[in-house]
């Protein structure tokens, strides 16, 4: 250690969705606080998942929409054109604006460096010891990368590659059906790679509604993908140009590019001071995201919701909670969407998760033909909304719709979760025709 310890009220461990918004807040209350990032300035979302990812999509989900619509031509998709709209949107991957942004807020220092917290009110990044009263750990996750056969880690694409290419490969093999893999597949079959999607369990989304896992095979073989479930990779032998993979049912699988989007690692390394529960991996925090007493946790690292509006909802509870308002953070209605076209979307319970509480659970679904809004946009649109009902509390618990922009209209289901709006009246409400949110009337009004 070079010098004497310097002192923050607080101390924030990165600066993705869930660390930087705390600490200009808290700055802004008069704490001093010091905010450490090792790679980065704003963590993984806008630089290799959530906008460039959603800058990848919205081509080849334009190009869809449009072959629906009678008399529109479909768009050529052009790749240079969009490779540099996607540097626009990830600014090169360059965080010196972001940087400079969060340095600048009076009352927040940044530090750049890999931090750790020996003790609670102690941490280390390079030669500097700061101390301080709170520290606030939002480390976030890296790809999981699976044990397998052969598998050659420096060789293999995961987010980070696959949201940076600068070119299209010809094939791939990508590894998992959640909402990442889906999201990757799509882009990549729409600007022409010979997609494999391989999910280990019997369907993708595993943990999200039958019915909508139904969708997603549908949609995917609409896109060219090619989807195996029930099987994983058995062993991958890396060659020039490419690599085979071996199924787990004995088919081979010659691709350029073998992807993994097979869950997330926390990054706890030499972030867990005592007082500090740990289960897999992941920081175990209380209602108002206290680890230990001083150590709060936030974002994904919580292993509660790995979704950027959720670090984001935590970093608010901590500043709330730091600044003596009193708050305690709920997740029964935090929607899920996973940006395909159509688009996949879910928030609160499966009928199965509700009957596993204990409640008394009634269901029902709606085409997306419920509503005339769907033809306007053309013909053939598959898809449908979704509901599960606590009937003993006359409220809804869970939702998912499927169709053109469903993550802009599930958020009507999201609120009507979280404010526990009474079926009943529910059933009065009076969407505007013709849209998409007439579809949650019709549904509710059934049930
Ligand atoms: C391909 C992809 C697409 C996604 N799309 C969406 C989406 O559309 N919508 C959505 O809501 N979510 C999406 N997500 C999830 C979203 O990116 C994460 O939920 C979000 O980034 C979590 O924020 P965080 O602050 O917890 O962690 P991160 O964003 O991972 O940030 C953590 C930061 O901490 C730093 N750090 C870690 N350890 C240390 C240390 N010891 N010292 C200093 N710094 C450290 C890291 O360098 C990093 O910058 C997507 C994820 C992926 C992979």
């Amino acid at each position: 250690m070079s010098t004497a310890p310097e002192h923050f009220d607080v101390v924030v461990i990165g600066t993705g969705p869930g660390g930087r918004a705390v600490a200009p807040e808290l700055a802004a209350a008069g704490r001093s606080v010091a905010v450490i990032e090792d790679e980065l300035v704003g963590g993984e979302c806008p630089f290799w998942a959530c906008i460039p990812s959603k800058t990848l999509l919205r081509p080849s989900q334009l190009r869809t929409q449009a072959a629906h619509v009678a008399g529109v031509s479909v768009p050529e998709l052009d790749w240079s054109a969009i490779r540099d709209y996607r540097d626009y949107m990830n600014s090169g991957l360059n965080d010196a604006g972001k940087a400079d942004w969060l340095g600048g807020v009076d009352g927040v220092t940044l530090i750049r460096g890999r931090a750790s917290v020996p003790e609670r009110g102690r941490v280390l990044v390079g030669d500097r010891e700061l101390t301080c009263d709170d520290v606030i750990i939002a480390s976030g996750t890296h790809p999981a990368i699976p044990d397998l056969p052969g598998l050659d880690r420096e060789q293999v694409w995961t987010n980070r590659e696959v949201t940076s290419l600068s070119e299209v490969p010809a094939s791939a093999v990508v590894i998992g059906g959640g909402p990442v893999g889906l999201e990757v597949a799509q882009y990549l079959a729409g600007f022409g790679c010979e997609t494999t999607l391989l999910e280990r369990s019997d369907r993708p989304l595993v943990r999200e509604e039958p019915e909508l896992s139904a969708h997603v095979v549908r949609l995917l073989e609409e896109h060219g993908v090619r989807l195996m479930t029930g099987t994983s990779v058995a062993e991958v032998r890396h060659h020039d140009g490419g690599v085979e993979v071996t199924t787990e049912d004995g088919e081979r699988l010659d691709v350029e590019r073998l992807i993994v989007a097979a869950g997330r690692s926390p990054r706890i390394d030499g972030l867990t001071p005592d007082g500090v529960t740990v289960e897999h991996g992941h920081i175990q925090v209380d209602g108002q995201c206290r680890a230990a007493d001083g150590v709060w946790a936030v974002g994904d690292i919580t292993g509660i919701a790995p979704f950027t509006h959720v670090a984001g909802y935590q970093g608010r509870v901590v500043i709330d909670t730091l600044l003596g308002r009193e708050r305690t953070a709920t997740y029964d209605a935090v929607p899920r969407v996973v940006f395909t076209e159509p688009e996949v979307a879910a928030v609160g319970l499966t009928a199965a998760q509700a009957r596993e509480r204990g409640m008394d659970v009634a269901t029902e679904t709606l085409a997306l033909s419920g509503t005339d809004r769907t033809e306007t946009y053309g013909r053939g649109l598959q898809g449908g909304v979704g509901a599960v009902v606590d009937r003993s509390r006359g409220v809804v618990v869970g939702a998912w719709a499927v169709g053109p922009e469903a993550g802009e209209w599930i958020h009507t289901a999201a609120l009507a979760i979280k404010a526990e709006i009474p079926l009943a009246t529910l059933q009065d409400f009076v969407p505007q025709f013709p849209t998409f949110n007439e579809l949650w009337g019709a549904l509710w009004r059934s049930m």
